[in-house]
């Protein structure tokens, strides 16, 4: 099966600063996203994973064409997006959307919640009546009294779902969903979850769910990639990933999820695996294998030579020497 999106080597770097004394030094290079192939299938959800500074967001805004990369391609639905300009890129992106993270940010104050939502349409040169916008809030679970009002009258969690409402007025075929949960308060969390998960199943919108923790995704997602310094270093589908991961990253960040019974709990501390330190810089990612410095199993082979992400079983792919390669 052909996949809706295929991102084949993606790579966005930052040359940041004037170079030292005078501008003349080398510029330091912020490397965001080095390297990163993935493919998402058409009504899949795939979670993204990794620590604040990782490069998830950077990678979401690259897939839908927000920003250009300095390498590499997407291919959506047959098309590469790379390689669009203008009109036609503007035509591809009519299949996109995207939820940020910042409920109280992404919407314009001065705007009712009618004119946000049917902004996309208008843009596109579409209908726009209310009866469409008023459906669409219903979809979202607001009123359809909610379209003459203005954002700051709505709570974070409903502001949230007003954002989810104008990123599928058009009906995309594929959404990003950049951390839409972690600026709420944890009591709201779960409905945003469960309302993207719903809206998804009915219409067969293929998701990336971004977030800082495996917790949040383990819900909404059918597979899971791991993310560490602008790499995924694991992939695999969700009961997979879950049960059995391989890479030590990902078996500390699953350590880190909270477990629900007395006994999950007692397997979690047995198995636990410590990561200790602050993610490195963007700016200065160590040599060969980048989790080295942070890794309870580092090798002396792990300093020298970068891993390639490997399938080591089916449907299974990871980046680190203890599984040979
Ligand atoms: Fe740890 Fe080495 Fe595997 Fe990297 S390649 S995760 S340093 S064991």
């Amino acid at each position: 099966m052909n996949s809706l999106l295929d991102a084949q080597g993606l790579v966005k770097h930052y040359q940041i600063g004037g170079g030292g004394l005078f501008g003349l030094g080398e510029r330091p290079l912020l490397k965001a996203v080095d390297g990163v192939s993935l493919s998402i299938d058409a009504g899949e959800t795939l979670g993204l994973v990794g620590e604040s500074g990782c490069g998830k967001s950077t990678l979401g805004r690259l897939l839908i064409r927000l920003l250009p990369p300095t390498a590499g391609r997407v291919i959506f639905e047959g098309q590469d997006l790379t390689s669009l300009h203008g009109a036609s890129l503007k035509q591809a992106r009519r299949a996109m959307g995207v939820v940020f993270q910042d409920p109280f940010g992404a919407l314009d104050p001065r705007m009712t919640v009618e004119a946000i939502v049917r902004e996309p349409l208008l843009i596109h040169g579409e209908r726009a009546d209310r009866g469409r916008t008023a459906a669409m809030l219903e979809q979202v679970g607001l009123p359809a009294s909610a379209a003459a009002r203005y954002p700051h009258e709505f709570s974070g969690g409903q502001r949230q779902r007003i954002g989810i409402a104008r990123a599928l007025i058009l009906q995309p075929r594929f959404l990003v969903c950049d951390e839409p949960v972690s600026a709420l308060d944890v009591s709201v969390q779960a409905g945003i979850v469960n309302l993207l998960q719903d809206l998804q199943a009915r219409l067969g919108v293929a998701m990336l769910f971004i977030a800082h923790d495996l917790g949040v995704v383990r819900h909404i997602s059918d597979r899971v990639a791991v993310m560490y310094l602008g790499r995924v270093v694991e992939q695999a589908d969700k009961r997979t990933l879950y049960a059995r991961p391989m890479h030590p990253y990902t078996q500390a960040l699953i350590a880190a999820v909270p477990a629900l019974t007395p006994v999950g709990r007692a397997e979690r501390r047995a198995k636990r695996i410590r990561v200790g330190g602050d993610i490195p810089s963007a700016m200065a990612i160590p040599s060969g294998c980048r989790f080295h410095t942070r890794c309870p199993v580092a090798m002396p082979v792990c300093r020298e030579t970068d891993p390639p992400l490997v399938e080591h079983a089916p449907g299974q792919s990871v980046a680190c020497y203890l599984y040979g390669g």
